[in-house]
């Protein structure tokens, strides 16, 4: 009962963490208890060893790995705690079972003794009893002895005698029998009695030493809750500290974050004073081309002065030799009289010549006061006219601002000779109130007025010159460095070509193109004294069918050719600095207006033109016409890269009207495509801008060569061209419904601030 599997188990861990070996009572080999034990066995080594455990860091500071440790110190104590906690229920539940069983053994050894008492006391009558019948057999042996003596030999009686003689040994014999067992029985009986008493001895014994081990558990037991008591006080303080460190920590999170505010600010404040420095570098260059000019006049002036003063020499050397001859006369009495004459002459001579060169003098002061006065004018006109330049730029650019960075102008073209006859004037109308003047458009249909108004509504009698006055601001963005995109929408006949390229062999009626290209040839030449040199690339392609046709080419490239069949031309590519790159396509490098009209008439004479029942000379393909613009101003090492497209789109007339089939047919569902896309991409980058949607550029070739030119900090202006004709009425209203779709769009408001500012600290430079 003592030496049990668990038993042997408990004892083993005890010893195994107290350090003492066996109490005496072992009798299985302690190495079962290992086996026998799945969880984690610790020696007092390994217990003391835990508690008196140091904890060393390389970083006194690294807190994390700090905390790290204290956490796997934490982890072990609290495994230790565990399995000691198992072990003191072991032991709590032998220490019951070994107490039963004592009182058990306790009990029955009292019942055994009670037993042996009786049978003793009841072997002891028995024994009484036999002695008393022996005694009283004796006693008549005696009798009957001394009866046969006084009797005489009577043989019979004797028989008779000797008998009952016999039978009585007989009885003393079984009696001395029993008695002999009986008296064994006692002996087997103390001696049970014996082994029984040394038992309890026994059993008393272990209780003794159970409850030494009791004890010695329980004072075990104390210890070690004394030392769970310190483990949980550090895992408190390992807390307390792990909190202060992450407290730690955030703060300094928060001063860090604040410090990356403040470098960023700076940075930023670095980035304006250098704009400053810049502008004030380039400043001084100009103001020296000033002073030096300002030197020359000064010298010119001064060379002036010279001149006249030596007259005034010349004048004085008269009057010397008038005195001279004074004394002649003195002397020559005669010809002093003759001479008196010319003297007072001459006199009067130097006294006039005096006279004019002192009027000479006070007249060159009085010019030269005026030249001073009209020199200062001269500068306050042209500080005001720089001054003017910035504000305009600047109020151009916060027009944009105002209202995003894609606008929509709206073009009516006048009637034309062959036109059906309509009422113009009746089915199109012009607000006058003072805000929509110039800005609104009423179109009726049905009977049914639809109102529109735009940022622009060009009617049918203003020139061309009017149209580009309008759009020269954008033109002269992309010499700042901008990307513009100028398109002209509208069907077919409604005046989208008229606008952007004219009327061919009219000077007066060229269109939007050719005069950007004037205006922008114009301000190269103006900017160049400002130290800005530009270099310009024209190229013109047009998109047929969704495949791109080069209209610039020769078609004599070989490698071309080759490419052609590969399929690989005319891939458009965007590298990672958001240029545009068309395989194989003409790019030429342009100096002059000349050779761009030049260009542009190769251009025309390569155009598509397909024929529909309703226009002959109908153009079925975008015309997009690139003008890629890189300045550098040498003494600003500042760097521009601008673009200009300028995109006559296919008519936009709707399937149905244009009554085709065939290859026709195939024709206008390509441009419906591309316009529809077209006009998905604006909307989605309008809707981006609210962060919501993927842009499909990819959805067509003319939205993906125009990709980094859409968006952005680029700039968009759309011409929605509108035919007056009343059969066109319906398309008209279509155009101008998608023309105030996009017109409702704003592209580029967050990004427009950082641009127009980089590119304004430039353009008050340039
Ligand atoms: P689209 O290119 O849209 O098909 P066009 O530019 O070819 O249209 O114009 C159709 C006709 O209308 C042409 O003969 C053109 O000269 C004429 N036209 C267009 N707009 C005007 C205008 N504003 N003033 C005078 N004529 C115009
Ligand atoms: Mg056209």
């Amino acid at each position: 009962m003592v030496g049990t599997a668990n038993n042997a188990r408990i004892r083993q861990a005890f010893s195994v963490v107290n350090g003492i070996q066996d109490l005496g009572l072992s009798s299985n080999p302690a190495s079962n208890a290992g086996s026998e034990c799945g969880t984690i066995e610790f020696t007092r080594e390994d217990v003391e060893a835990l508690l008196s455990e140091k904890m060393r860091y390389k970083n006194k500071f690294n807190y994390k790995e700090r905390c790290e440790n204290m956490m796997d110190y934490i982890k072990r104590l609290r495994l230790c705690i565990k399995w000691f906690q198992e072990l003191e229920g072991d032991y709590a539940f032998e220490h019951e079972r070994l107490r039963n069983a004592l009182e058990l053994s306790e009990q029955k050894c009292a019942e055994m003794e009670l037993a042996l008492r009786n049978k003793e006391e009841e072997l002891n009558l028995i024994i009484v009893e036999l002695r008393k019948s022996f005694a009283s057999l004796q006693e008549k042996l005696a009798k009957e002895e001394s009866d046969k003596l006084v009797r005489g030999l009577d043989s019979e009686f004797n028989v008779a005698a000797l008998d009952s003689l016999a039978r009585e040994k007989e009885t003393r014999l079984n009696m001395e029998r029993s008695h002999a067992s009986l008296s064994e029985d006692l002996g087997k009986a103390q001696e049970e009695l014996q082994s029984a008493n040394q038992r309890i001895a026994s059993i008393n014994d272990m209780y003794k030493l159970l409850q030494e081990y009791n004890s010695s558990l329980q004072h075990y037991n104390t210890k070690l809750q004394k030392d769970i008591d310190a483990a949980h006080e550090s895992i408190k303080r390992g807390e307390k500290e792990k909190s202060a460190i992450v407290e730690n920590l955030s703060t300094l999170r928060g001063q860090y974050k604040s410090l990356q505010e403040q470098l960023s600010t700076y940075k930023a404040s670095q980035d304006e004073a250098m704009r400053q420095k810049d502008a004030l570098v380039h400043e001084v260059a100009s103001m020296r081309v000033e002073l030096q000019q300002v030197r020359d006049d000064r010298d010119h002036q001064l060379s002036q002065v010279q001149a006249l003063t030596a007259e005034v020499i010349k004048h004085k050397e008269l009057a010397v030799s008038s005195e001279d001859l004074e004394a002649r006369c003195a002397s020559q009495s005669n010809q002093i009289r003759s001479l008196s004459d010319q003297l007072a002459a001459a006199e009067e001579k130097l006294e006039v010549s005096d006279l004019s060169a002192l009027e000479t003098k006070t007249e060159f002061e009085g010019q030269k006061k005026l030249i001073n006065e009209l020199r200062n004018h001269l500068e306050d006109a042209e500080y005001k006219l720089i001054e003017g330049e910035k504000l305009r730029k600047r109020l151009h650019n916060t027009i944009l601002e105002l209202k995003g960075n894609i606008r929509v102008f709206c073009r009516v073209r006048p009637l034309l000779p062959d036109d059906s006859s309509g009422s113009e004037g009746k089915l199109i109308s012009y607000p006058t109130t003072t805000e929509a003047l110039g800005r609104g458009i009423d179109i009726m249909q049905n009977g049914q007025k639809h109102s529109f108004s735009f940022d622009r509504v060009f009617m049918p009698d203003e020139s061309q010159e009017d149209v580009f006055v309008e759009i020269s601001q954008l033109v002269q963005s992309a010499l700042d460095g901008y990307k513009v995109c100028i398109f002209a929408y509208g069907q077919t006949g409604s005046g989208k070509t008229y606008t952007m390229m004219g009327k061919p062999g009219h000077p007066d009626l060229k269109g939007l193109i050719p005069r950007s290209l004037e205006q922008i040839f114009q301000t190269r030449q103006s900017l160049l004294s400002q130290g800005w040199k530009y270099e310009m690339q024209v190229s013109m392609l047009e998109i047929y069918n969704e495949t791109i046709r080069d209209l610039l080419s020769t078609n004599r490239d070989a490698s071309r050719l080759e490419n052609a069949c590969n399929g690989k031309q005319y891939a458009i590519k965007h590298d990672a600095s958001g240029n545009t790159h068309v395989t194989d396509l003409t790019v030429v490098d342009v100096c002059s207006t000349k050779e761009v009209s030049y260009l542009l008439d190769r251009a025309a004479h390569s155009r598509s033109v397909g024929k529909t029942q309703m226009n002959e000379q109908s153009s079925r393909s975008h015309f997009v016409f690139t003008l890629r613009i890189s300045g550098l101003n040498e003494s600003t090492e500042q760097q521009v890269q601008g673009i200009l497209n300028l995109i006559d789109l296919a008519g936009s007339e709707r399937l149905s009207k244009s009554g085709s089939t065939g290859d026709r047919l195939k024709e206008t569902q390509a441009i419906n495509k591309s316009l529809s896309s077209l006009s998905d991409v604006i909307f989605a980058l309008a809707k981006k801008e609210k962060k919501e949607d993927h842009v499909p550029f990819r959805n067509s070739k003319l939205t993906y060569l125009l990709q980094p030119c859409l968006g952005g900090d680029s700039k968009t202006l759309m011409f929605v061209n509108i035919s007056p004709e009343a059969s066109s009425v319906g398309e008209s209203l279509c155009s101008l419904r998608f023309a105030a779709r996009v017109n409702a769009c704003e592209i580029g408001t967050p990004r427009r601030q950082t641009s127009m500012r980089s590119s304004e600290s430039r353009l008050s430079l340039g």
